[in-house]
């Protein structure tokens, strides 16, 4: 029994000094498994939304357009900050966020899709757990009506990271997500943009001009998706991409939005990042998770690491487009090299920022 006690002091006074030893505390602070809380004042939360990189140039932008837009940005990041304020979780407050943008007929997602070479619309989607690095996908559906509520399913209720096509709508309506008839999809601006691309396509051909992948696309007619980011007041991070991917795509062409580590990326040790831009360059280049890399291995900002990726790494290859990312402090960036990207921010003392241009 003595033994016993004579023990327990020695441990005692053995934690008592690791309390005061500040190397054990930096240990601490870094240590790292699978529950790591890095936000250890619960009230830090914030959300970052994206509604894409392929901004309508300003020349043809309305007051009354712009005021849309605005609107429905402001509503979708108030919906994920309530969920956030309210101690939900990162995810949840991903997905509804990207619902709203995903029922606007005003971005390239859900219901505003753009048309493919064919005139369908066919949506990709991927969502991410930071805390667990689970992720879901899914690729090339035509009748799910939330194709990120699909990849939440597959990550939850699926084996699998990533359905596509067929199998994929099969899934959905197994799990009972709301199934509609292709044409709830149809929006007559997204059509009229298909068929402007098709004549200027049309005119390429007859000058005998060979389209590669290091051309560019018009900005204003091509890019679009949607995107959320959030950190939660248990220091999880979560991220979420929702497209309809670009217009005139064919061939069953799948973009980086359901490919996670280009389209979309999250880890508690790092960062939550979702892309928006010319897919091509973003799945070449692994953009979500060149970003968490070089936070990880080089010890860069958050800030840094999306400068370095966006505007030197992706610029360089000829791409172009934006993301939006969240680190495990909180810190916010919203990053793109294009004349502008629908984006809104809000942080945990509710202050809100709605951007479309460069500033
Ligand atoms: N990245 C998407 C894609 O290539 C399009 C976009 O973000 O606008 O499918």
């Amino acid at each position: 029994m003595k033994k016993v006690y004579f023990l327990l002091v020695l441990l005692s006074i053995a934690l008592g000094c690791k309390k005061n030893d500040p190397a054990s505390s930096i240990q601490e602070i870094i240590k790292t498994d699978e529950n790591y809380n890095s936000n250890e004042d619960s009230s830090r939360f914030s959300i970052v939304i994206h509604g894409g990189a392929g901004t309508i140039l300003k020349a043809h932008m309305t007051p009354e357009l712009e005021a849309a837009y605005r609107q429905k940005l402001e509503e979708a990041i108030r919906t994920g900050h309530s969920i956030l304020k309210g101690g939900g979780s990162s995810l949840d407050a991903v997905q509804k966020a990207i619902n709203i943008l995903e029922d606007a007929p005003l971005f390239n997602a859900g219901k505003g899709a753009v048309f493919t070479s064919e005139g369908t619309n066919e949506h990709d989607a991927s969502i991410m757990d930071g805390r667990t690095l689970n992720a879901g996908a899914s690729a090339g559906t035509s009748s799910v009506k939330n194709p990120i509520n699909l990849a939440r399913a597959i990550m939850e209720a699926s084996p699998h990271v990533m359905l596509s096509g067929k199998g994929a709508e099969q899934f959905a309506k197994e799990q009972g997500l709301e199934i509609v008839d292709p044409g709830y999809f149809y929006t007559e601006n997204r059509f009229k943009s298909l068929q402007k691309i098709k004549e200027n396509e049309q005119s390429e051909l007859d000058h005998n001009k060979k389209i590669s992948q290091n051309d560019h696309y018009s900005q204003d007619s091509k890019f679009g998706t949607v995107g959320c980011v959030a950190l939660d007041r248990h220091g999880n991070l979560a991220s979420g991409t929702s497209t309809g991917g670009m217009t005139n795509k064919r061939w069953g062409r799948i973009g980086d939005s359901p490919i996670i580590g280009a389209g979309t990326y999250s880890n508690n040790n790092t960062c939550a990042v979702s892309s928006t831009g010319w897919g091509e360059f973003f799945i070449r280049g692994v953009v979500a998770y060149d970003i968490s890399a070089l936070m990880e291995y080089k010890g860069l900002t958050l800030a840094e690491a999306a400068r370095e990726v966006v505007q030197n790494k992706l610029n360089a290859m000829g791409g172009s487009g934006g993301i939006i990312a969240i680190d495990r402090q909180g810190h916010m960036v919203m990053e793109f090299n294009t004349p502008g990207m629908f984006r809104a921010s809000m942080n945990n003392k509710e202050e809100l920022y709605i951007g479309i241009y460069e500033e």
